[in-house]
């Protein structure tokens, strides 16, 4: 039997073909497949509907369901894709629109006019400005310089202009290019958080982003009470108090910066943590929060006090202002002191500078010291400063194994 519709289908589609002037829009899969990811047409069911996730793979139907559509045109004889999202009727009617388009200018040729396209594309380069300013004007100044890295190191990896042009691959590229940095899989997790925030500003599609890459969740390092010692003993008064800021009041980086004098209430022995709208910080979470001080470091911060009566910083630059080369300075002085671990790539890099060494460890050590010494998880996340328990949960590490002979020896086995 030979069926007259088929040759008419076959016909119309060779007249199709054999048209210059028309330009084949089509509706693609594109998805992840053992080999990476492909695109392939999609292919429609007896009911003219989408097989939603199958592809014909070398003639064979094949079932890739991670993936998004794409709608394919042509524009200057190169092929061009335009996402379609990953929802099979909002894919098919984006592709009627721009296959009427398509037709549109087609018969507007014929006629001698052009039709303007909405140029509508998202420069990447002005959105991440914009990132950046987001972040600031809502007093987030960390986040924003966070912000700004991330975004100027993805773009000068993936070397991209509009939004549009995003794929997965230009994400792991710019894993590579992290990972080749000597970041480790922590902090490479992080800026990919970032990058997904940014692409979500910019609305780029969702399935454009790959999951962040995992990384086992090491429990907060924390330096011994030897470290301390002699990381103390080689320091200056100057630095001695930042440490032991550092080590008995948790203060994060920026919290110390800007700490000031007025942040220590002398008869409660209470170091407040709070704002300087002056010098542009505004603290995690904007949740104000009060710190004991311990006796001696009390003393610490008397003697220094009195010495320094005028200052506006507990720990300020020769000019009065923040001093932000603390980390900086502190490693220099384990350097100095040969505290330097001697194994990790910044001991082997051309500064010497250790990377087990920084201001952030001083407040692990606090917030694990405390947990260990008996104080209460709420009690601790309130010291910290953290938004939830999980946070704090997160240093309830266990006791190594000679910390806790005299608990074991006390125990009664058998009665
Ligand atoms: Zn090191």
């Amino acid at each position: 039997m030979f069926s007259p519709n088929l040759v008419l289908q076959v016909l119309i589609s060779g007249t199709e073909e054999s048209m210059p002037n028309k330009k084949a829009v089509a509706l693609m899969w594109y998805c992840r497949t053992p080999k990476g990811w492909r695109r392939f047409p999609v292919v429609l069911g007896g009911n003219n509907r989408i097989k939603h996730g199958w592809v014909k793979d070398a003639g064979v139907l094949t079932h890739f369901p991670d993936g998004r559509y794409e709608i394919r045109t042509y524009k200057d004889r190169k092929k061009v894709y335009k996402r379609a999202g990953d929802n099979a009727a909002d894919a098919m009617a984006a592709r009627d629109r721009e296959e009427h388009l398509e037709d549109a200018k087609v018969s507007a040729e014929a006629a001698g006019v052009k039709i303007a396209e909405e140029p509508g594309r998202l420069h990447l380069r002005k959105a991440a400005l914009k990132f950046e300013q987001d972040a600031k004007e809502r007093g987030a100044m960390e986040a924003a310089e966070v912000n700004r890295n991330v975004t100027a190191e993805f773009l000068a990896v993936s070397g991209l202009t509009y939004a549009d042009e995003v794929t997965r691959d230009h994400v792991f590229k710019f894993h590579r290019a992290l990972r080749a940095r000597g970041l480790g899989d922590r902090t490479v997790s992080n800026k990919h958080k970032r990058l997904g925030s940014f692409f979500t500003y910019c609305k780029i599609d969702k399935t454009t982003m790959p999951p962040a890459p995992k990384y086992d969740a090491k429990m907060p390092d924390t330096y011994s009470k030897d470290e301390n010692g002699k990381i103390l003993a080689a320091a200056d008064g100057y630095m001695r108090l930042a440490i032991e800021i550092g080590l008995k009041c948790g203060l994060r980086d920026r919290e110390m910066h800007h700490l000031e004098w007025k942040d220590i209430h002398w008869e409660d022995s209470i170091l407040r943590v709070t704002s300087k709208p002056h010098w542009g910080f505004r603290i995690k979470n904007s949740e104000e929060r009060d710190i004991p001080i311990p006796a001696d470091l009390l003393k610490h911060l008397r003697a220094r006090r009195k010495t320094h009566p005028d200052d506006r910083l507990v720990l300020p630059t020769r000019n009065g202002t923040p001093n932000t080369k603390l980390l900086r300075t502190l490693k220099r002085l384990a350097k100095r002191a040969g505290l330097n671990c001697g194994v990790c790539a910044g001991c082997k890099g051309a500064l010497g500078e250790c990377r087990s060494w920084g201001l952030h460890k001083l407040r692990r050590s606090y917030g694990t010291t405390l947990l260990r010494s008996g104080l209460d998880l709420r009690t601790v996340q309130a010291y910290m400063g953290h938004a939830n328990m999980a946070s704090t949960m997160r240093y309830l590490q266990p006791a190594t194994a000679r910390e806790s002979q005299r608990a074991i020896n006390a125990i009664k086995w058998a009665s």
